[in-house]
């Protein structure tokens, strides 16, 4: 039976970011709402009170669905119930909490996700360095500063979904497995914000600063939400000194460099740079398959080569969307009856993948744009070329990326045959400086390729 209480703390775990939730609409709507059981492929979750439903209900319900539907679970649907409702699935909520009792888990491990385990991560090239730092850090947190200078803080940064909170937990996972004595603390930014505004508002300044200096290991997910809030990377700051100097571990992750988090002090700058920082890229084709073959064990699902490499030739860049999409292509086998899933149903299953990706403009769009405009082959856009017409398409497209697309630096420098972040920098200053004093040449290039991309 479907574990609830794993998945619903998996599906909020991603929920900030989807369809307007922001950290203070999961800490007052979502994050009170507790899973009960499942009916007719619903997930029961009980609300506090009814005003707490009707809001669910009329906005977060969509939401909740998707990050359901990310988590890579069956479920399609939440139905919010009130104390009162609990009668009707009394039958269903005593078969799901008899399966809670019998795994008490302890107070570390219940902040982690069970499925996010070294053994459930798929390596290879692009996140070879990660796992690994991730691992040397679990067998042997913080303690090891004398012997692995360098691991403290270690810093993760990669794009979305591409594995940066697996490793985390996988790390709290191994600790809490191996070495249950360690305290560790996981934490996302947005939650670090929201416990430093309320400690603030109530006067519990010390209690925070006790909370996040008593630990043996604290990991902070998702760095680049610090905002530049008065106290707060102070505050940081010396929770940071005071871990570091006491041999503790700290652990971050961010979606791009510590250097291109605009809001981030030079002091916190300097203390995450200090460490080991570890990229991950997006996975290859052969890791895509590794990582769908890993999780048909996992999930104990059949699924023939031919719609394996479908879903994974599909899915390119982001390894929650190749989750998804696994889990929706069974998903659709099984509601029309099939043991299992052929190629047109995957088609089918995916169709919507693909149609609303149509008309949303990516990178690939803007180069693609770029080289008709200029009659270029795409190879030399992205290669070593250095001719002055190359140079000027090259510099162009980049402009158009960072200008449309929020994509980080270094990531765009990937996409130009793994140009140094400081390249695109001045690629994209340069172009922008020749728009401001009007050179018409670029500002015709500029206009005509947004007018393609439009079409
Ligand atoms: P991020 O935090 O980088 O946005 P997550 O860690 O949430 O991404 O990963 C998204 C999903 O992809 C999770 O379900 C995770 O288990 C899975 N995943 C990511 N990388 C791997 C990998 N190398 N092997 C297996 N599963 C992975
Ligand atoms: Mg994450």
């Amino acid at each position: 039976m479907l574990d609830i209480k794993n998945l619903w703390k998996e599906a909020c775990s991603t929920i900030i970011g989807i369809k307007g939730i922001n950290a203070v609409s999961y800490a007052v709507w979502i994050d009170s709402l507790t899973p009960l059981c499942v009916k007719d492929n619903s997930l029961v979750l009980l609300a506090p009170s009814s005003n707490n439903k009707v809001t669910v209900n009329k906005n977060y319900k969509e939401a909740i669905c998707e990050a359901l539907t990310r988590v890579g679970s069956m479920i399609t649907d939440i139905t919010v119930i009130i104390e009162q409702e609990k009668d009707i699935y009394a039958e269903e909520i005593k078969q799901y909490s008899e399966i809670t009792k019998e795994k008490p888990q302890m107070d570390t491990k219940q902040q982690f996700v069970s499925r996010y385990t070294f053994d459930n991560f798929v390596i290879g090239e692009s996140n070879n360095l990660a796992y690994n730092a991730a691992l040397n850090v679990a067998q042997s947190p913080g303690v090891s500063n004398t012997t692995y200078l360098g691991f403290n803080p270690l810093f993760i940064y990669g794009g979305v979904g591409l594995g940066k909170t697996h490793l985390l937990h996988s790390i709290g996972n191994y600790i809490a497995d191996n070495m249950p004595e360690m305290k560790v603390l996981y934490t996302t930014s947005e939650q670090l914000i929201n416990d430093f505004v309320s400690s603030l508002a109530s006067n519990k300044m010390v209690a925070f600063r006790t909370k996040y200096r008593s630990v043996d290991v604290l990991m902070i997910d998702d760095i680049q939400f610090l905002k530049k809030r008065t106290g707060l990377q102070e505050a940081i700051f010396h929770i940071f000194n005071d871990l570091y100097l006491n041999g503790k571990q700290i652990v971050l992750t961010s979606d791009r460099p510590p250097k291109e988090i605009e809001t981030l002090e030079d002091r916190l700058l300097s203390r995450f740079e200090a460490g080991l920082i570890a990229d991950i890229g997006a996975p290859n084709l052969d890791m895509r398959i590794a990582i769908i073959r890993k999780k048909m064990d996992f999930e104990k699902i059949t699924v023939n080569d031919d719609v394996v490499y479908y879903i994974a030739e599909k899915c390119d860049s982001n390894i929650r969307e190749l989750e998804g999409n696994l889990s929706r292509v069974v998903f659709y086998a099984k509601l029309k009856g099939l043991p299992c899933p052929t190629l047109d149903i995957a088609k089918e299953a995916m169709s919507h993948t693909s149609t609303k990706k149509q008309g949303v403009i990516d990178s690939q769009d803007i180069i693609n744009a770029t080289c008709n405009y200029f009659k270029i082959n795409k190879s030399d856009i992205i290669g070593k070329k250095k001719t002055k017409d190359l140079a000027e398409a090259r510099m162009i497209a980049i402009y158009l990326i960072t200008d449309m697309l929020a994509i980080p630096l270094v990531s765009i420098g990937q996409l130009f045959g793994g140009r140094d972040h400081t390249t695109i920098i001045h690629a994209r200053d340069k172009i922008h400086t020749q728009l401001q004093e009007g050179n018409p040449q670029i500002k015709r290039a500029v206009d005509d390729i947004k007018n393609m991309l439009k079409d």
